[in-house]
């Protein structure tokens, strides 16, 4: 794994220091050596693998949750395979029930004609089964990503739909833009490809464009019909789907 990076100018060194160490100290308290029940998402965008990258240095063995969905891009999946065999990550590949073929076959093409409902089915619904294995959820989640995510908490419960609360923690909550790029530079953690084509956003492939409005790095994503897949929004018991509330 890289270590930090010399050539970084001190101006730029000096602010991202305290920033990362703030963060550092919160994975160190979760991430004790007889810690046990905690995971990280990792959409394997730049704040994610930042945390990830972060949180290898407590927990090596940290489980990694992917949401395997089968739709997105070639160079994620490549990406998500280079990463994982250079840092050596404990990744899980959540999986939904049916295969992206077995669900075009039955529905047709839910991104195009239900997208929540395909959300639910290849991201929600197998990420909040998964959840329930663990007590703390480490996201890569920050303010500054979009409107329905201004209210970020670093720390807070989370509710299962099954009624099981969990820790969730989100310590890039108040990072910019400019922060995640400088300290993976810092870092020297290698991009996704997908960035240097212009992406801002990085979801599913057939929901996923350049940015449509430049002021905005998620416009890119669902063509603006929706904002959110929804495993960031905290679900009514027992039913992932109805009256929600941002977490
Ligand atoms: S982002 Fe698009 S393709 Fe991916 S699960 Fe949601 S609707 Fe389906």
């Amino acid at each position: 794994m890289s270590t930090e990076n010399a050539a970084i100018p001190a101006a730029v060194l000096a602010a991202l220091t305290p920033l990362l160490e703030r963060v550092r100290a919160t994975l160190r308290q979760q991430l004790t050596p007889a810690a046990n029940g905690v995971c990280l998402t990792c959409s394997f965008q730049a704040e994610d693998v930042l945390l990830t990258r972060l949180a290898l240095e407590y927990a090596p063995d940290l489980p990694i949750l992917f949401l395997d969905t089968g739709y997105h891009f070639a160079e994620t999946y490549a990406y998500r395979d280079q990463l994982a065999r250079d840092w050596k990550l404990n990744l899980v590949n959540l999986l939904p029930a049916q295969t992206v073929a077995e669900q075009e076959s039955e529905h047709g093409l839910l991104y195009q004609s239900a997208p929540d409902q395909c959300c639910k089915l290849r991201k929600v619904g197998p990420l909040f089964d998964a959840l329930a294995d663990y007590r703390v959820w480490f996201t890569g989640l920050r303010r500054e990503q979009a409107r329905s995510r201004a209210a970020l908490e670093e720390s807070a419960p989370f509710a299962l739909p099954g009624g099981q609360t969990i820790l969730k923690l989100a310590p890039l909550a108040d990072w910019t833009t400019r922060d995640v790029w400088y300290a993976c530079e810092l870092l020297a953690i290698p991009l996704l490809p997908l960035y240097a084509q212009g992406y801002t956003s990085i979801g599913c492939q057939p929901c996923t464009t350049l940015p449509l409005d430049p002021n905005d790095p998620r416009s890119g994503r669902w063509s603006g019909r929706k904002v959110e897949c929804g495993i960031h929004i905290q679900p009514a018991p027992e039913d992932a789907s109805s009256s929600p509330t941002v977490a």
